[in-house]
């Protein structure tokens, strides 16, 4: 069985749409053909404005939403990222592999950066220790969205590097991205994706919004001022989004969907999609309830899925520790 790791931010009360197609859906198919980790990455959360008093909370709940999305403690190891100390002591070593301007061009950082009033180091860094968690578990496949892919690359080459210089260490990773839904856009600016932290409230669709708030964010969608549904990313990146979205979650292709509103308008397409994405999505919000309803249960099963992680993290950053020549007590 390949090994697949990935891990999501705790960084909003709730997961959106894009996290959903783009990443989660794969994490719940990949548990039945792949030895599968997955965590909640709270040390990247901190890379970003942050306040204490939450992000403890955004962590349970990302982790009940994880549950309730379908992901299962017996056929995979879902764990906490500051639970095990192995991803950032890690981290460290590939720190200091990784050049300068090598992590200067990621463009993720440009982007975050911009919209932060103060950047710190650790945001510079992060595709570091975002590569030292897939390094960890000898990752043969990551699960992620395309505005993963650059960070992706990073991880490959810093394991390449590391295995040319001190001899084979490290499993060499490929991202695992499915094309049609590998970047949703903000339904309010096709020309962003979806996101946890930039979206407005308006676009981005929430998985535990109320089914009303949904019908809402789809019917407020921006489209284009001509009424002819028809998929063309490049002319009608909103109406575009849409469709991708409407074929991702209901069972119809583009064509289907151009015949069944041609001369229609956007209206029905709109007021349809709405119950498709109300229908699928909707469910996500009760069932994480359930998850928090049982704070102790809900805790064993990360405390358990981070004791299994740390078996083969530790593994891996012994062997690495070595490697790089750290004194150990004869
Ligand atoms: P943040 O704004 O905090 O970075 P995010 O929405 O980008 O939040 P992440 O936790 O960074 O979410 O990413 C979790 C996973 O979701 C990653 O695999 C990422 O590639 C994927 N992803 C994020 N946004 C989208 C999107 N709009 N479309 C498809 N996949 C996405
Ligand atoms: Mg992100």
């Amino acid at each position: 069985k390949p090994r697949v790791l990935s891990g999501i931010q705790p960084t909003s009360d709730s997961f959106h749409l894009g996290n959903y197609l783009g990443a989660l859906r794969q994490w719940v198919a990949l548990q039945d053909t792949a030895d599968a980790f997955y965590c909640v990455v709270d040390l990247h959360a901190i890379t970003v404005d942050h306040d204490p008093k939450v992000l403890h909370e955004r962590s349970r709940v990302s982790a009940a939403q994880l549950l309730a999305l379908g992901l299962d403690p017996e056929r995979c190891t879902l764990f906490v990222q500051s639970q095990v100390p192995e991803h950032p002591m890690l981290g460290w070593i590939l720190g200091c592999e990784t050049g300068f301007g090598e992590a200067s061009r990621m463009t993720q950082f440009k982007d975050k950066s911009s919209k932060q009033e103060r950047t710190t180091v650790g945001l510079f860094t992060y595709p570091v220790l975002q590569a030292a968690d897939i390094l960890l578990y000898q990752t043969d496949q990551v699960p992620v969205g395309e505005d993963q892919r650059q960070h992706l690359e990073l991880s490959r080459d810093l394991a390449i590097r590391f295995n040319g210089t001190y001899g084979r260490t490290f499993t060499v990773p490929d991202p695992y991205i499915v094309k049609e839904t590998a970047t949703i856009k903000d339904l309010t600016d096709p020309a962003k994706k979806m996101s946890k932290t930039s979206s407005t409230p308006k676009g981005c669709l929430y998985l535990l919004d109320e089914p009303n708030q949904m019908r809402k964010k789809i019917k407020g969608a921006v489209t284009d001022s001509d009424a002819e549904v028809r998929f063309d990313p490049e002319n009608k990146p909103g109406l575009s989004n849409l469709m991708n979205i409407y074929t991702a979650l209901g069972n119809t292709t583009f064509e289907k969907l151009e015949a069944e509103y041609a001369g229609r308008g956007y209206g029905d397409f709109k007021g349809d999609l709405a119950e498709v994405v109300a229908d699928s999505i909707g469910p996500i919000a009760t069932r994480t309830k359930e998850f928090l309803a049982d704070k102790a249960e809900l805790d064993r099963i990360l405390e358990r899925g981070a004791e299994k992680a740390r078996i083969v993290a530790s593994r891996t950053l012994a062997k690495a520790y070595k490697k790089v020549g750290f004194f150990a007590p004869a």
